[in-house]
Formats: C-alpha cells, sequence, structure tokens
C-alpha cells in the first residue's frame, strides 16, 4: 500500500501546506484548537472502514464487538469527563458535528413549527439556534421551526434577561437555547430555567465553546439546570471534530428523552457513525479527566483575562467589558474613540488619518492580520448593521495555550494585535521589518512547539 506522499503528491503537498500555515501562524480563532497525537491516530484509523448503524448491542450490521467496546467506553468516559451520574444522563457520541446535534434535540423534542428561542446570531448566537433575518430563514432550525431570538442588552453587552422573560411570557416556546459562539461572560442558568419553567418549555444548553471550561469545573455547570446539553468535541474540549448530545434519562415534559435523542440521532439524521471520530474522542476523554487538562482550561481562562485587560489598556473596548472564559469581542467602532483618546499625544497623526479613514471594522482588521499570520475573525458586535462588514474581531485563547503561551505572551499578543491594527489605519506601511514579524519568529521556533499535536 503506497502512502500518501506516493499515492497522491498534489493532497499530500496541501497538507503540508497547511500543517505549515498552522504551525506558524497566530492561531487565535476562538472555535479552534490543536488536538493531540493521539487523538490524531485514532482519527486517522482502520476505525474509519467500519459500519454499525445502531447503538452498542444493538446494531444493524455484524463485526461490530470492538467497535461496541469503543462506543461504550467513550460514552463511559464522556459521563466521567463531565462529573456525570450514569443513572441520571446519558450521553449520545454519534452526532457528526456541533450542529447536526442541535438539530437532532429539535427533532426528538419539538414537533415541525413549534416556538424556540435562542441567542440572536448578531448577539453572539450561533446559526443553528435559529438565525433569520426579516427577509430569509437563513438556518434549517428557522426554517423548520418558529424561531423568536433574544439578545443582548446592548448598554451592558450582557444578556438581557429580563426582555428574555418578557418575550418568553408572550412567545410561549417549547425550547429555549443557552449557548452561544461569541459572547465572553457565563451564563445564568438559574434565571434560565426558571424562564423555562414558567412557560413549559425544554431548557438545552449549546455548550460548544465552552465544554473544556465546564468539563474542568472552570465555569458554571449546565448540567445542574439543563435537559439536554449538546456540544461540538473540537474547541475548548481539544478532541477530533465532532459532537455529543447529553440527555436527562428521567422524562422531561412526558418526554422520554433516551429515546427520543437516540432515534433522532439515528435512524432520524444520520446513518453509519463515524467510528474514528468516536475512537479519537475516547482519546480526548480520557485526557479531559486528567489534572494537566484542567490546569490548561485554567490558564486558557487566565491567558484571555491578560488579553483583555492588555486591550483595555490599549484603549480598545470590550464587549461587555472583559472576559470570564477564552474569549474577547474587542468592538472596534467603539475603539477609534478609546484608541485615540490614549494615543492622541502620540501619535497625532493617526487622528488625521482616522478621521479619513470613516471608522474601521473588523473585516479590514481580520485581512491585515491574517497578512501578518495573526488568524482571528471578524465578528458582530451589538448595534451591527452589517453582518459581512462587521464592527468587531473575536478573540480565543484556547489554540495558543496548547502550544504554550502564559500570559506573558498573550500580553505581547495583543500588543501585535494593536501594531495590526495602527498599519490598518495607516494602511500604507509593510508589516515587514515590524516586531510582528519577530515575535512571529519566535513562535515558529522550538520555544512555542505544537508539541505532539499536528501529527499527520
Ligand atoms: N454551537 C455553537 C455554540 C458553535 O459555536 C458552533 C460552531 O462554531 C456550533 C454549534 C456548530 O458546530 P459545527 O460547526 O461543528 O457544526
Amino acid at each position: 500500500d503506497r502512502n500518501l506522499s506516493e499515492a497522491d503528491p498534489e493532497v499530500r503537498s496541501i497538507i503540508d501546506s497547511e500543517k505549515n500555515r498552522q504551525f506558524n501562524s497566530l492561531e487565535l480563532i476562538a472555535s479552534e484548537n490543536f488536538t493531540s497525537r493521539a487523538v490524531m491516530e485514532a482519527v486517522g484509523s482502520c476505525l474509519t472502514n467500519k459500519y454499525s448503524e445502531g447503538l452498542p448491542g444493538k446494531r444493524y450490521y455484524g463485526g461490530n464487538e470492538y467497535i461496541d467496546e469503543l462506543e461504550t467506553l467513550c460514552q463511559q468516559r464522556a459521563l466521567a469527563a463531565f462529573h456525570l451520574d450514569g443513572k441520571k444522563w446519558g450521553v449520545n457520541v454519534q452526532p457528526l458535528s456541533g450542529s447536526p446535534a442541535n438539530f437532532e434535540v429539535y427533532t426528538a423534542l419539538l414537533n415541525p413549527h413549534d416556538r424556540i428561542m435562542g441567542l440572536d446570531l448578531p448577539h453572539g448566537g450561533h446559526l443553528s439556534h435559529g438565525f433569520m433575518t426579516p427577509k430569509r430563514r437563513v438556518s434549517g432550525t428557522s426554517i423548520y421551526f418558529e424561531s423568536m431570538p433574544y439578545r443582548l442588552d446592548e448598554s451592558t453587552g450582557l444578556i438581557d434577561y429580563d426582555m428574555l422573560e418578557k418575550t418568553a411570557t408572550l412567545f410561549r416556546p417549547k425550547l429555549i437555547i443557552v449557548g452561544a459562539s461569541a459572547y465572553p461572560r457565563d451564563f445564568d442558568y438559574p434565571r434560565m430555567r426558571k424562564i423555562a419553567d414558567s412557560v413549559g418549555a425544554f431548557l438545552m444548553m449549546d455548550m460548544a465553546h465552552i465544554s473544556g471550561l465546564v468539563a474542568a469545573s472552570v465555569l458554571a455547570d449546565p448540567f445542574e439546570y439543563c435537559d439536554v446539553v449538546t456540544t461540538t468535541t473540537h474547541k475548548s474540549l481539544r478532541g477530533p471534530r465532532g459532537g455529543m448530545i447529553f440527555f436527562k434519562k428521567d422524562p422531561v415534559l412526558g418526554v422520554d428523552m433516551e429515546s427520543a435523542i437516540n432515534n433522532a440521532v439515528f435512524p432520524g439524521l444520520q446513518g453509519g457513525p463515524h467510528n474514528h471520530t468516536i475512537g479519537g474522542l475516547a482519546v480526548c476523554l480520557k485526557h479531559a479527566q486528567s489534572p494537566e487538562f484542567k490546569a490548561y482550561q485554567f490558564q486558557v481562562v487566565s491567558n484571555c483575562r491578560a488579553l483583555a485587560s492588555r486591550l483595555t489598556e490599549l484603549g480598545y473596548e470590550l464587549v461587555s467589558g472583559g472576559s470570564d472564559n477564552h474569549l474577547v469581542l474587542v468592538d472596534l467602532r467603539k475603539a477609534l474613540v478609546g484608541f485615540l483618546t490614549s494615543q492622541l499625544y502620540l501619535h497625532f497623526e493617526i487622528l488625521f488619518r482616522v478621521s479619513s479613514m470613516k471608522g474601521l471594522d473588523g473585516a479590514r482588521v481580520e485581512k491585515i492580520l491574517d497578512l501578518a499570520s495573526i488568524t482571528l475573525n471578524k465578528n458582530s458586535v451589538p448595534g451591527d448593521k452589517s453582518a459581512l462588514v462587521p464592527g468587531g474581531i473575536r478573540i480565543g485563547a484556547p489554540a495558543m495555550t496548547t502550544r504554550g503561551f502564559t500570559e506573558k505572551e498573550f500580553v505581547e499578543t495583543a500588543n501585535l494585535i494593536h501594531e495590526g491594527i495602527q498599519l490598518t489605519l495607516k494602511a500604507k506601511k509593510s508589516v515587514q521589518g515590524s516586531k510582528l514579524q519577530d515575535f512571529l519568529k519566535a513562535v515558529e521556533s522550538a520555544e512555542f512547539p505544537l508539541k505532539d499535536s499536528v501529527a499527520a
């Protein structure tokens, strides 16, 4: 059997280029991470060859004795990683990713066109929580269910729980979704539970972004209050790309959660499980129970705080004023004012240039930083008019923390982002020869190795 270089040099070369990009850049996308060599080995294994529709012990194909063992182990580790009692909670580890996991929950618990409420996408929610515009039902969730998003209080950047409660009382959703893709604070689960109970709704938590932090008990425990919890497995949890659904074993609102969720996954919306992913996930979930993993998650939060406070010192305004978790959201529209005040005496010329640039947006900053191998993403911030040219950037700490960054390097990262933004403002100055380049050289060097990651 030929290896990849011999069988397909074209694909080998693309993978090498991507590996090089990952190795030589500052990876600050809040939803990304570097998984381990052990996870990658499992994902690249013969497990990918096997069909195993059904659940352990109840398969539609022969030859599944080892797959049964693997999936059962993965389920047990998933419950253990989130400190759950297997008598009260069950888990399905087959969802192909986060969006399918969410749709599987809706399929299990709702009828078509039932009402749901999730955080609005421009305010930090995820597409799969029911995003729609006045003109178009964008996400499948909003096509098949009636979605009424809740939002942030724009003056504080925090979820407006009072307004959510009022809207829920009028709209009477059957499902309320907690969780976000770009929210720098923790969630008020007791309040959400109270609101859900007051209207007879299921309460679901999508902890995709923060599942690693939840496993390490760095953030509040959603399992205490929610009926069902979904997650991706490749973000702060640092596993392979995939999804999981945790469900209460006791019936909720008359629904047998276990059979409803399991049937929605298969045969409802999926066919054969991706056993190679389940293998990688089992490896990740073993690691997620280690003291080292816990220390990593605490470091993520501490790094993020260091990043947030340095950005604030530099005059940037952060949505909600800071961060409790792994990400910060910078409001660049407001940054102009803060930035100018802090820099006024140093850089008079910038004042002139800013006033001639008519505002800074996340799209331009993302592009400029990309040229300097700093990878982050543009992001909507409350009050934005356009999702294509949003006014903010989202910066996440998990990936570079995996590579060994501490608070010191995140302060330097904030300085470099600032330098990149200044370059965006000046627009002409070359990135070459700047401090950015020196720092990136250090990142490339052995100082911050990818350790055992990116094995392929
Ligand atoms: N849920 C949340 C909160 C997310 O942020 C994301 C992705 O970023 C998803 C679900 C969807 O995950 P996937 O991209 O794996 O479908």
